[in-house]
């Protein structure tokens, strides 16, 4: 996944002379774009020629590491960032107050006992409760669905319950990392281990949420490597009784105080309706959050320091939110929902990257028709750095809430890339992401940004 930065400045002219071609045959003739074929080579032409994305991600993560919601790094990036948007020269840089959760995971282990002593790669599991001091030995029960579980219901009780379901796609596989536990509670487990929501890698733990059903029993619960998982299932499956021992010390503290951080290039004609693009700048406590969501954030803050650059000052605002808080919470998406109420009629699109910045392809789109039909031809302005496909869902954790209470069109990113190999674990670091596709996204949703906020009827 390493690739060459050398190649950086190679794509510019002809993706320069691409986006401002005459137009080519099919959905590039629609003539209404004429006006934006200049400013959107330029927007392009400016993105490629510098690393500053990748650069600017690489700096967020070796100065500040992870960011868990509760966090002082978190907190410190959040101010480091308004700062620098307005050393960009954004305007109305503010930060709007949201009081998230407070997990913390503190020292843990999870170890076979028996037959033979050996440790496992683990992540506890975020919300998860922490185990007593001495941690919880039991023996493991290895179950491959809900089904199975249900019925070794009577093997389950005072047992350590481990979900060995491979990954298919994260929507499906999610499912027992969320629900697992408090469902294995049910049966009477004191314990739930799960296999990594992700593709087998090289024996990496995923972290993530877990969520306990309301009145019901809680239980400690941890992600372990896909290896791992596949070795107890050997073991069971040769009627091998195997002990683990779990440790956690993890707890949940009071909530905390964060931000949501907003920047914005106001209209010159309409500056009360306004483009959203954003990124959640929360991460795990594990790797340095580059890929999720990091890269989403800088790629969109970069859509408004590019048109800042160029002096491109469209009709509409063009607002970058920087969300806290997506992945153990999603307080940002509801703050920033109920705090805008008034104004959401006023959101004329809201778009959110939190794929990772692999090479972008084009967007989801979720809005009416004719919507659908502008954005599809608007995409030709994107033929040129092949990030013009238009898919069916633009969605994303913090967009939805604003979306769904405004009826909102809503636009994400759509990459080509493993996001999911390395998903919420120690190797999320900004050495996998390749300075191109970040200029490649910087360029794609600046351009898409900057048409749907200039265009001079509004996006309906
Ligand atoms: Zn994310």
């Amino acid at each position: 996944m390493l690739k060459s930065r050398a190649l950086l400045l190679i794509p510019v002219l002809p993706a320069l002379l691409l986006a401002g071609a005459p137009a080519a045959p099919s959905a590039a003739t629609a003539s209404w774009l004429d006006p934006y074929r200049e400013p959107a080579s330029r927007l392009i032409g400016e993105a490629l020629s510098t690393p500053f994305a990748w650069e600017r991600l690489a700096l967020v993560g070796d100065t500040f590491g992870n960011r868990l919601s509760g966090s002082q790094a978190l907190e410190d990036a959040i101010q480091w960032a308004a700062a620098e948007m307005k050393k960009d020269g954004l305007e109305n840089v503010h930060t709007e107050p949201v009081k998230v959760p407070h997990w913390v995971r503190g020292r843990e282990s999870l170890d076979i006992t028996a037959p033979r002593g050996a440790p496992l790669a683990m992540l506890g599991l975020g919300n998860s409760i922490g185990t007593p001091p001495e941690g919880i030995e039991a023996e493991v029960v290895v179950v491959r669905s809900f089904e199975e579980l249900d019925s070794a219901a009577d093997r389950v009780k005072g047992r350590i319950v481990l979900y060995n379901v491979p990954f298919t796609n994260y929507g499906e596989t999610v499912q027992f990392r969320a629900a697992g536990p408090s469902r294995a509670a049910a049966h009477g487990a004191v314990a739930a281990l799960v296999r990594s929501v992700g593709p087998p890698g090289l024996r990496l733990p995923h972290t993530g949420s877990l969520r306990y059903t309301d009145g019901a029993p809680q239980i400690p619960a941890a992600a372990i490597a896909t290896e791992d998982a596949d070795r107890l299932q050997r073991m069971q499956d040769r009627g091998t009784r195997t002990r683990v021992r779990l440790k956690m010390d993890a707890r949940t503290l009071r909530d905390a105080d964060s931000f949501n951080v907003v920047g914005e290039l106001r209209g010159r004609e309409k500056p009360g309706e306004v483009v959203v693009v954003s990124g959640h700048f929360d991460s795990w406590d594990v790797g340095t959050g580059s890929t999720d969501d990091g890269g989403g954030c800088v790629v969109t803050w970069e859509a408004l320091r590019l048109m800042k650059k160029l002096n491109l000052r469209p009709r509409r605002t063009v607002r970058v939110v920087l969300w806290t808080n997506e992945e153990n919470g999603t307080r940002g998406a509801l703050a920033y929902r109920d705090s805008h109420k008034d104004q959401l009629t006023d959101h004329v699109l809201m778009l959110e990257s939190d794929s990772g910045v692999f090479r972008p392809t084009g967007f989801g789109f979720t809005g009416s028709d004719a919507a659908r039909a502008k954005i599809t031809e608007l995409a030709a302005l994107l033929r040129g750095i092949q990030a013009d496909r238009i898919s069916a869902a633009g969605e994303g954790a913090d967009i939805g809430p604003s979306v769904q209470a405004g009826n909102i069109p809503a636009m994400s990113l759509d990459v080509d890339g493993n996001y999911f190999l390395i998903h919420h674990t120690q190797a999320d670091t900004v050495d996998k992401i390749d300075p191109m596709d970040m200029s490649r996204a910087s360029a794609a949703i600046a351009v898409v940004a900057y048409v749907i906020a200039e265009m001079p009827e509004r996006l309906k």
